[in-house]
């Protein structure tokens, strides 16, 4: 039970106090060339009970990422477009659900998304414990990072505490970690510059 628990930990998104600025800040990504192979195409599947507003939010997170993944990997929601090559399903958490859900509560706090392993194919977001849509796009970015099969890492986009400057684009670190565990190009990568 205790390795379970040190996994949820590992793997869920914890509130920390943070001061709280309606300003986002500027996102500045690199352009570099893109790979010269066809990316592979991720399908994302929302679930439909999501609100416009945050499907909407959702999608945010999509395009930010499409633009460090630069073609290597291409994330989409188009099923009518090129065939899948892996597919990810985001759900929509309530707090009614949550109360039955290990991962929403850790020792470390209240989860504000999780997902089913580190590479894996789910991604779990609780929309009624962030304060703004822009939140939910940014802890959807986080998430992605986990769906990659990414760990928590301090002062980067996998931060295990919720940041709205550092959840706000791929840096140069988490860039690399993602070409490293998926076999990407780095060099074929975009990543955010301060
Ligand atoms: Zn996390």
């Amino acid at each position: 039970m205790r390795q379970i628990c040190d996994r949820l930990a590992l793997i869920v998104l914890t509130i920390a106090p943070v001061s709280c600025s309606p300003i986002l800040p500027r996102v500045e990504y690199t352009t570099h060339s893109g790979p010269k192979a066809f990316p592979k195409i991720y399908g994302v599947v929302l679930d439909d009970t999501f609100t416009p507003e945050d499907s909407s939010a959702i999608r945010s997170a999509l395009s930010n990422w499409n633009i460090a993944l630069n073609e290597n990997i291409e994330l989409t929601t188009d099923s009518n477009g090129p065939k899948w090559d892996n597919i990810w399903y985001v759900q929509n958490m309530s707090e009614g659900t949550c109360v039955l859900t290990l991962a929403c509560q850790s020792d470390k706090g209240r989860a504000l998304g999780f997902v089913d392993m580190l590479g894996g194919h789910k991604l779990y977001l609780i929309p009624s414990r962030v304060r703004s849509p822009s939140e939910l796009t940014f802890v959807t970015m986080h998430e992605i990072g986990h769906l990659f099969g990414l760990e928590h890492n301090p002062n980067t986009l996998m931060d295990l505490y919720f940041n709205r400057r550092l959840y706000s684009c791929v840096d140069p670190l988490t860039a690399w970690a993602v070409a490293r565990t998926n076999n990407l190009d780095y060099g074929a990568m975009n990543w955010c510059t301060p």
